[in-house]
């Protein structure tokens, strides 16, 4: 592996594990994965090999060392099954940032054409389709067809001051639907002047980012970036995590140069609308948990602006879990293993589903449509009477006629 993909701090950062062992105990998957190759400590043995065979003092000396297929075979696995929910960076005592670590390994897997097959699918489907779903993109706002009426804002505005990027798992799959069905409907009631970009929303480029394929979302990004300026928009609201993780971390980086808009998640626009008084919610006396979806919480460090959101609602009894903020467990969703390991996906999600059922809670609450879909789905399977909301549907369900 050449060292130009590294940074000097990951170069520093893969001596410096002190293998104490944290990062196990508290990894999302550890617990699901009983071979230590999937461990993030052997991880970062593995990626050191990798490393010093192609570009150490011995590989100056006697030439690049190949990597054993094996070996190579196992760390992708690893890397692969792996959320990318960053507990174990949070945990780690030296401060390694593990997660960019796997990221990168994941792009050397990928230049070494040793990485999952449906991968191949997706990155087809992202570049030529633009959704992650394979659908004809022109029917992105296919969500809105069972709106008793689709206002201007959702067919699509000239200009407009607000841009809701709705992202392709609500655009796409049914169970999350009602995520920009009610998101439109906040945003009507608060009379926001927003619109939506309809078929000229493309992929943000996320999925294929993690997946170690970045150098393929030059063009979705560009594309994304004119379709907003286009709009004229002052602000760009991202219903997903990812989505706004990507816009607000690459986007800039991508195009080399500012974006020129504000981007915000949708749950910061939620918490400013209250805080301005532009919503009325009525009682909604439910007992509701929080979910911290990884990128909003430990990728955005957007902790509190869903948890002030919840409390504005008149008769919630909101309890936190054993596990939240920063240490939040994962719900399984993460880092697209769904595409090659729903098993590992199941067995976390009923992890946190359990934590969730030992809050009371009636309703779970996420600020994700990843992590809805990952817990109602848990829900489901294990008959458990708990219902996944996202955020905005809450507020949705507490807005007063
Ligand atoms: S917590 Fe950090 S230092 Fe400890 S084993 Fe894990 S990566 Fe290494
Ligand atoms: S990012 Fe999450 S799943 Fe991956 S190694 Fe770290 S704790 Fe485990």
């Amino acid at each position: 592996m050449g060292l130009e993909k590294l940074t000097v701090r990951q170069l520093i950062e893969l001596d410096a594990c002190t293998r104490c062992g944290l990062c196990i105990e508290w990894c999302s998957n550890c617990l699901e994965i009983g071979e230590p190759v999937a461990w993030p400590r052997e991880k970062i043995k593995s990626l050191r090999s990798l490393v010093r065979g192609g570009s150490g003092i011995r590989a100056r000396l006697r030439g690049p060392s190949t990597p054993n297929e094996e070996a190579l075979a196992s760390l992708s696995k690893a890397v692969y099954d792996c959320t990318l929910c960053a507990r174990c960076a949070e945990v780690c005592p030296v401060g390694i940032d593990t997660r960019s670590l796997w990221l990168v390994t994941r792009e050397e897997m990928v230049d070494r054409g040793c990485y999952p097959e449906p991968f191949d699918t997706l990155r087809e489907m992202v570049t030529t389709n633009h959704n992650i779903s394979g659908d004809n993109n022109d029917e992105r706002l296919i969500w809105s067809e069972n709106l008793e009426e689709v206002p201007d804002s959702v067919r699509g505005k000239e200009q407009a001051e607000i841009v809701y990027f709705v992202g392709c798992t609500p655009s796409f799959y049914p169970q999350t639907y009602g995520i920009p069905q009610a998101a439109v409907a906040v945003m009507e009631r608060a009379g926001l002047d927003f619109t939506t970009l309809g078929s000229d929303e493309w992929c943000c480029g996320y999925p294929l980012m993690i997946a170690g394929m970045g150098d393929a979302i030059s063009e979705l990004v560009q594309h994304n970036v004119k379709a907003v300026r286009a709009k004229g928009a002052q602000r760009l609201v991202a219903g997903c995590p990812s989505c706004y993780d990507t816009w607000i971390h690459e986007y800039p980086r991508i195009i080399g140069e500012p974006l020129g808009f504000e981007v915000l998640h949708m749950s910061q626009l939620l918490e400013e609308l209250l805080d301005e008084g532009r919503l009325r919610l009525g009682e909604f006396p439910r007992p509701v948990t929080y979910h911290d979806p990884c990128d909003l919480g430990r990728n955005g460090g957007i902790y509190e602006a869903p948890r002030n959101v919840i409390r504005s609602i008149p008769g919630v009894s909101f309890t936190e879990m054993e596990e939240n903020r920063r240490y939040a467990l994962c719900c399984g969703g993460g880092g697209d293993v769904a595409m090659c390991n729903q098993e590992l996906v199941e067995a976390v999600a009923r992890r946190r589903l359990q934590q969730a059922q030992a809050t009371g809670a009636q309703v779970l609450v996420s600020a994700c449509q990843q992590c809805k879909r990952t817990l109602m789905t848990a829900a489901r399977q294990e008959k458990v009477r708990i219902r996944a909301m996202d955020l905005v549907e809450l507020v949705a369900a507490a807005m007063e006629e």
